[in-house]
């Protein structure tokens, strides 16, 4: 008989934004979600997601709690997969303004960049994701710019990147956890089990 496998835990940094639909959304997918909301609570999670919110209003309160130091740690250490202002937090350089962020995914990217009619949409898109085309709900969207030679685009947005993946590090400038569709969760929870070996 084989042994039942203990489910990954995945934190959702719990400090602004729609943490709980996330939290929802890693439940269906296999994993078990863990809300963190100060740097002892990554200890002994195997990965990571950063919500879509605020991107300015999570930096500040990771500044002001001394969070930002152990993020960082935590994030170059473990699979992390961040949504919108996530995706934001994590990028390489962040540009309209330009802001502090995590420098982990090779990417530049520019915030609030769709215009003013289109800002909040649902678009349906094709992705790389086996399954077929994808529903994407944008809100206040970051627009990818630009990528690194080790980033994989896995969805596209009238040409830019959407969704992508750099090795452990996956990011999203929609909301999947505003879909019913638990493919993009899965892929994660997928990718952290692969690089993790769990
Ligand atoms: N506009 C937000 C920012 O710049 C991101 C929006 C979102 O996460 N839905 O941080």
């Amino acid at each position: 008989m084989t042994e039942p496998r203990t489910l990954p835990r995945i934190g959702v940094l719990a400090i602004q934004g729609d943490y709980a639909a996330h939290a929802d959304a890693l439940a269906e997918s296999g994993a078990t979600p863990v809300e963190v909301r100060k740097p002892e609570e990554l200890e002994g999670l195997d990965g990571l997601i950063l919500p879509g919110g605020e991107s300015t209003t999570m930096l500040k309160f990771l500044e002001k709690r001394h969070f930002f130091d152990a993020l960082l740690q935590f994030c170059a250490q473990h699979p992390v997969f961040g949504t919108c202002a996530g995706a934001i937090l994590l990028a390489r350089e962040v540009r309209n303004p330009s802001q502090r962020s995590l420098g982990l995914l090779d990417a530049v990217v520019e915030r609030n960049a769709y215009g003013r009619q289109i800002d909040s949409s649902i678009l349906t898109a094709e992705t790389s994701l086996p399954g077929g085309p994808l529903e994407m709900v944008f809100i206040r969207a970051p627009r990818i710019a630009a990528t690194g030679s080790t980033v994989e685009v896995l969805a596209r947005r009238d040409g830019d990147p959407v969704f992508v993946r750099q090795g452990k590090i996956m990011a999203a400038t929609f909301h999947p956890e505003l879909s019913t569709d638990r493919r993009v969760h899965r892929a994660f929870v997928d990718t952290l089990l692969a690089t993790t070996g769990k």
